[in-house]
């Protein structure tokens, strides 16, 4: 059996047995907050338990090391809306010890690409249309100085309510331990 396959069974019995009862909230977040957090498997439960925060508590955007990489991205765009959209009032920004991003060396992403059948030609192609790859693909070496560089975007984003705090924290991935970077009131 695939993963899929198993999913879907589980989650038709999920579904049937109304198991979704107890989650049942709104889009609004109830403490008016939006969390911009890491991918990190060990964080999808922890984080919101260490902070006690249930369904409906809040807005959480994630990715590969909670970073702001692109004033215009995804990302920024997703912040705004939770802002103006969706009543988040403030914004968090949790970074994590040990992140995937802090340890990443694109040349290795790119060897592996390579492995996997990307070939040189294409990576050329994306060379040449502007993107530097290496650059891209680059992580952070401070947990810290990522997090308080990804507040500073946020906080001086020309879109962004000047009212809103913006705050930054780094979370222990084995206690859930918070530590304040920076505190946005
Ligand atoms: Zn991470």
């Amino acid at each position: 059996m695939t993963l899929l396959t198993n999913i879907l069974e589980y989650n038709q019995q999920f579904v049937e047995e109304q198991s979704y009862e107890e989650y049942r909230t709104t889009k609004f977040p109830d403490k008016r907050l939006v969390i911009l957090t890491c991918m990190d498997t060990r964080l999808v439960e922890l984080l919101p338990k260490s902070m006690n925060m249930k369904n409906g508590d809040v807005k959480v955007v994630k990715n590969a090391g909670a970073i702001v990489s692109h004033p215009f991205g995804s990302i920024m765009r997703s912040l705004l809306v939770a802002v103006y959209e969706l009543q988040a009032d403030e914004v968090i920004v949790i970074g994590h010890h040990d992140c995937g991003m802090s340890a990443i060396n694109s040349d290795s992403i790119l060897d592996k690409m390579k492995e996997r059948g990307i070939t040189e030609e294409t990576l050329d192609t994306v060379n040449y249309s502007g993107i530097d790859l290496h650059d891209w693909l680059k992580g952070f070496s401070s947990v810290q100085e990522s997090v308080a560089h990804s507040v500073d975007m946020i906080k001086n984003h020309p879109l962004m309510d000047k009212k809103i705090p913006v705050h930054g924290l780094v979370i222990s991935p084995e206690t859930g331990k918070l530590d304040l970077v920076v505190e946005g009131y």
